[in-house]
């Protein structure tokens, strides 16, 4: 019997924690997690990344940080790979939500639970849990800081708006756009908000892999056909890398000098180069997301996974992938402007004063 226990003990070590998250009783303590992460090219991604590898060490993990740089066929062959290197644990965010349906099946099959990290992984059943933030709340946060700082709940108006959202691939970017028109629908409805381009479908106005450059084009394209006498008031922006490509093509017509205000232009994640350029009078507006936290709200639900523990969750419905609704804990994004950076970034430790000279 005794030989038959240690046989059964091994077995289930070699697997991880047995079933899969919905087992628990696992002791995969200190085993190895393979951390995906989708691009260095953003800041916010690279300190996700870090924060976590500092976060599961603490914890006596070790970790395979990897980033696919925006190509799907990398994140998945180093998917892949961590599951061949016999990783306990997988924390994804992925690069196209929807791409990694055979990959998790294998990591399924190899007993491995999957966090998805920021992003939703979507058309899969092998999604244990979602660590994010309220991505809903970050457009609300964008679309209600246009439409205050036009005065627009005061009936001032018309106003000349532009919008641009995030990477058709990735769950947020539908989240945040629903989130600001829920907001700025209604004054274009009542023609307090004018998108003189006519481009107000999620479809015309995404952004494919965030690219700050296509934004860029687009802009350019915007402002050439729609804007030659008409003045761009306020430019709906999902993402900072998005608004810098948009300021830039402001710029080339002539915004930002010779009396011609640059239109508000709104942001998110707090980059460094953004958080100056709002300190500049440019960029107008970004959201913060502290990915500290984040990346210890993944850490706790790994943790818990692997020691048999519960993750805990604080939504239950908001989330479905198509295939099921994720258990998530959603963490709460902050509207950052020239008035409160100081308080947010500089008090909160995400900046010091020096680095934002
Ligand atoms: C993240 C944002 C980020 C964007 C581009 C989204 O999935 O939630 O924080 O701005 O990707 O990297």
């Amino acid at each position: 019997a005794g030989l038959t226990l240690t046989l059964a003990a091994c077995g289930q070590s070699a697997n991880g924690v047995g079933d899969g998250a919905s087992s628990g009783g696992g002791n995969a303590k200190g085993g190895l997690v393979g951390i995906a992460m989708p691009t260095k090219s953003s800041e916010r991604w690279i300190n996700d990344g870090n924060n976590m590898v500092k976060e599961f060490q603490a914890k006596g993990y070790k970790t395979d940080l990897q980033y696919g740089d925006n190509v799907v066929e990398n994140q998945v062959s180093q998917i892949e790979n961590m599951i061949t290197k016999g990783a306990k644990l997988l924390v994804v965010a992925a690069i196209d939500g929807s791409s990694l349906t055979d990959v998790l099946q294998k990591a399924a099959d190899a007993h491995i639970p999957v966090i998805s990290y920021d992003r939703l992984i979507r058309g899969t059943k092998n999604v244990d849990y979602y660590a994010t933030f309220d991505n809903y709340k970050v457009g609300v946060l964008q679309g209600s800081y246009i439409a205050d700082k036009l005065g627009l709940k005061d009936g001032k108006g018309p106003f000349n708006v532009e919008l641009f959202a995030g990477s058709p691939d990735d769950n947020n970017a539908t989240f945040f756009f629903q989130g600001a028109m829920s907001v700025l629908k209604p004054y274009v409805d009542d023609k307090k908000l004018v998108v003189q381009s006519g481009q107000t479908n999620f479809n015309q106005v995404a952004t494919l892999r965030w690219d700050g450059g296509v934004a860029q084009s687009r802009m350019d394209n915007l402002l050439s056909k729609s804007y030659t006498s008409a003045r761009v008031d306020a430019v709906l922006s999902p993402y900072d890398g998005i608004s810098i490509g948009i300021l830039s093509s402001l710029k080339g017509v002539g915004y930002g000098s010779s009396g011609k205000a640059l239109p508000i232009v709104t942001g998110q994640d707090a980059e460094l180069a953004s958080v100056k350029s709002v300190i500049a009078g440019e960029q107008t507006q970004t959201v913060y997301k502290d990915t500290r936290e984040l990346a210890k709200v993944a850490v706790q639900m790994g943790d818990a996974l692997l020691t048999g523990g519960k993750p805990e969750v604080n939504d239950t419905t908001q989330y479905n992938n198509g295939v099921k609704v994720v258990p998530a804990y959603l963490l709460q994004p902050v509207s950052v402007d020239k008035e409160n950076y100081q308080k947010v970034l500089v008090d909160g430790g995400q900046y010091t004063a020096d680095q934002l000279k």
